[in-house]
């Protein structure tokens, strides 16, 4: 699908002197310190906004930027508020580019603020506690978008979600009002040949923590990969499907069926599905058991899996090692303790000497990557979790659809 961009907008309708309500995805993790000050502990995701915050205000002097903060219920919540972002994002755009915090975004209509205000980005609160937000409402998103001339979303890990802010805001701009900024374009290029099919060999590693939150992706990327490597908690319910015992290690029962219909379709499909050949095991489910290697693909009665084993890490780093083309999500482990976290490192490592083009979708394994500080040796880590899995399973993404471009 192609997105209306930046260039169209800005050469078609001219953004000098403009008002213009941009759409971000300021999601950030935040920690709170000894005096409960709360500060954005990850800004990844601010710094993957500034290309479109910059290019906009070379075109333009006034910038509005709205965006979603956690999962408030629809009301204030201090604990949601956008503030510490604010005060990141002013950090990052320096003493030239002046942020005003504004946490009262309906009563005075956000358009009159830009005229009034001398800072020249404007950064309202938390949409999510206007309900109108999660409801797509139009009265709300009418209120909010009045005035401006122009909408850029770049909130590309909110796409996936039928919200006022990436639906029904663009729905009421129209066409030729709206445009998705530099993020977007740069996931969407970099998931679409996924999608299509890139060159082989193919890889796709997966773990984490459910099959079931998987399926779809597993389903799809099986269309178009030459091998598939399951790590993960997900790893038991399609060894325990195959008559292997795996001990107490996580398993969805009802899920095991599902298993097996992904085993055929990837026999059917000619497809090398790669299940583990050993384990890193404990007896309980805490950071600091006693970490230990099982000899092979079976684990023992009172024992859990919680990391894929040296060989078969070494197995999935000599495929990665092959292919063209690698997408990972989903840990291969509980790779937030140190005992378990070896094969997440053993694909990160894999997949940041490897020559061929690599993608990183999905919260938990960007995390992975992050740790071991390895996102710059990636081709691709994708900012949006939900939105990029979704994209993955061929699903179109509600708030991509509303700019595509028919020209
Ligand atoms: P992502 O966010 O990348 O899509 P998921 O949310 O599916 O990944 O899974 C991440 C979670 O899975 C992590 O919290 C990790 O600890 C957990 N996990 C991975 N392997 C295991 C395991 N063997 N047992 C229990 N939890 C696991
Ligand atoms: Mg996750």
């Amino acid at each position: 699908m192609r997105l209306q961009t930046l260039e169209q907008l800005s050469k078609n309708d001219g953004l000098e002197g403009s008002r213009v309500l941009l759409r971000l995805d300021l999601n950030c993790p935040v920690k709170t310190d000894g005096g409960g000050q709360i500060s954005v502990s990850d800004d990844t995701r601010i710094k993957a906004a500034l290309p479109t915050i910059r290019y906009l205000l070379e075109k333009t002097d006034k910038l509005v930027v709205v965006s979603h903060f956690g999962r408030p219920k629809g009301k204030y919540d201090s604990k949601f508020s956008l503030a510490p972002v604010a005060k990141s994002l002013a950090k990052h755009l320096g003493p030239e580019n002046e942020v005003l915090f504004v946490e009262d975004s309906i009563e005075e209509p956000s358009f009159h603020l830009t005229r009034k205000a001398t800072e020249q980005v404007v950064l309202l609160e938390n949409l999510r506690f206007h309900p109108g937000e999660k409801s797509n409402n139009t009265e709300f998103a009418k209120a909010i978008c009045q005035g401006f001339d122009f909408y850029v979303n770049d909130a590309f890990g909110a796409c996936h979600r039928s919200h006022a802010s990436t639906v029904a805001i663009p729905e009421f701009m129209g066409r030729g009002k709206i445009a998705a900024g530099k993020l977007i374009e740069k996931e969407t290029s970099a998931l679409e040949p996924l999608l299509r099919g890139p060159e082989i060999p193919y890889v796709v590693a997966m773990g984490g923590s459910k099959v079931s939150d998987k399926m779809e992706v597993l389903i799809n990327v099986l269309e178009k990969c030459t091998h598939l490597l399951i790590g993960g908690a997900m790893a038991y319910s399609f060894l325990k499907a195959n008559g292997i015992d795996v001990g107490d290690s996580r398993v969805e029962e009802d899920k095991l069926d599902l298993c097996l219909r992904i085993q055929e379709k990837a026999q059917e499909r000619g497809v090398q599905l790669i299940l583990p050949e050993d384990h890193v095991v404990a007896s309980e489910f805490k950071e600091d058991s006693p970490a230990e290697i099982t000899a092979g693909a079976t684990i023992a009665a009172g024992k859990m899996g919680l990391d894929i084993g040296p060989k078969t890490r070494t197995r999935f780093k000599n495929i990665i090692a092959g292919a063209k083309n690698v997408f990972w999500n989903g840990p291969m482990g509980v790779f937030e303790w140190d005992n378990f976290a070896a094969g997440s490192k053993a694909v990160a490592d894999a997949m940041a000497e490897s020559s061929a083009s690599t993608v990183v979708g999905g919260g938990d394994s960007v995390a992975v990557v992050n740790k071991f500080g390895l996102g710059d040796k990636m081709d691709h880590v994708s900012t949006g979790g939900g939105a990029s899995l979704e994209f993955l399973e061929g699903k179109v993404l509600p708030g991509l659809w509303v700019m595509r471009d028919y020209s």
